[in-house]
């Protein structure tokens, strides 16, 4: 199966911060080439753009290679914020370096997030306030407020699409991430908890595979409906002994669970109390009863040893003991794990 890409955030960052550094690096070194040669040289001005520049294209060869830290990106924005506020207190008005400030909530709110960029937002406008105010002019009010109503309307404009993007892609990853009949969870789902267990996790990881008895028989007796409404039911039992972010809905009538556990023997005990479950269950649909059984094949990864283990490989020994169990007769667990 193919990893999909959901954290849509990371990517976006990366694109925007590609961009902004490559822009400020060219921007930073036409105007400090600018302040070393003006009228009235600006050396430590000049230096300092030079300086950012240069941050900004290493920074954007990391941001190329996927290797820039969460960190590096913070310290530069707040090194452009800084370099901002140095230009703006240094200029008089009337050189209208104050529009520099409105570049910067676009920039916290795509870069940092709605959460984290208030705080800088707030503080460059409370500063360009003071400054405005510091030096005074006679057209006091006027800058003030034209300043004040531009820079409050980036700020809320760039505050609802981060919003708004943010609310959308969270939609997203729980659509791509739920079964729309059991509401459980799904493979990719799956691929994605399987993969963070395996890092982070030293506890030995068992996986349960399920698959429901004589189904096909459900349906053709009963009617899909009948089929869809056993489905939606086992998914709740066994969600409801094994966890809900631990059970996963990963074919027709297959489901997986993914445990974490001391001992592997605390597995087959979990597979034992679905299995019992699901066939004291009496499934109503339309005033009948229907009895379901389930067999359960396990397999155990140990997070310490077999750290090569991929899930299809997983899946594939569970299958097996899956097989096993069918082979048996049904209604039965059967498992590949040192109990
Ligand atoms: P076994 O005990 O060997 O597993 O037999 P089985 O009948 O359960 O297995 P088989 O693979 O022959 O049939 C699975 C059936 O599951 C066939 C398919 O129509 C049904 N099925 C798959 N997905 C759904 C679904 O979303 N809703 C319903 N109602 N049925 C489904
Ligand atoms: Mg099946
Ligand atoms: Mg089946």
């Amino acid at each position: 199966m193919h990893d999909v890409e959901l954290d849509k955030t990371h990517r976006l960052r990366t694109k925007v911060l590609i961009w902004t550094c490559g822009l400020l690096g060219v921007i930073g070194v036409v105007l400090g080439i600018i302040n070393f040669l003006y009228i009235r040289p600006r050396p430590v001005l000049a230096s300092l753009q030079l300086g950012y520049a240069l941050l900004s294209f290493w920074l954007m060869r990391r941001a190329l290679s996927e290797q820039h830290q969460r960190w590096e990106t913070n310290l530069y924005v707040a090194g452009l914020s800084i370099l901002v506020m140095y230009v703006i207190y240094i200029s008089d008005l009337l050189g209208f370096l104050v529009c520099w400030a409105l570049v910067l909530p676009i920039l916290y709110y795509l870069m940092l997030g709605k959460k984290t960029a208030t705080i800088p937002t707030g503080m460059l406008l409370l500063f360009v306030w003071v400054d405005i105010y510091i030096k005074s002019p006679p057209f006091f009010w006027p800058v003030v407020v034209n300043f004040s109503c531009s820079y409050v309307l980036i700020w809320v404009i760039s505050y609802a699409y981060e919003n708004n993007r943010e609310r959308s892609e969270n939609e997203l990853q729980t659509l791509a991430l739920l079964d729309p009949l059991t509401q459980h969870y799904n493979r990719l789902a799956l691929s994605k908890r399987f993969q963070t267990f395996s890092q982070d996790s030293t506890m030995p990881m068992c996986i349960l595979l399920l698959d429901l008895d004589y189904f096909k028989a459900i349906n053709d007796t009963y009617g899909h409906e009948a089929g869809d409404i056993v489905l939606q039911e086992c998914a709740k039992k066994i969600s409801s002994v094994a966890g809900y972010n631990g059970t996963f809905r990963v074919g027709g009538e297959e489901f997986c669970v993914l445990v974490q556990v001391e001992h592997p023997r605390q597995a087959v005990e979990l597979a034992e109390s679905i299995r019992q479950l699901i066939s004291n269950t009496e499934f109503l649909f339309e005033n009948q009863t229907l009895a379901v059984t389930v067999s359960v094949g396990i397999a155990q990864f140990d997070t310490n040893t077999n750290t090569k283990v991929s899930l299809s490989n997983l899946l594939a020994k569970a299958d097996k003991q899956l097989y096993l169990a069918k082979d048996l007769g049904r209604n039965k667990v059967m498992f590949d794990v040192d109990c």
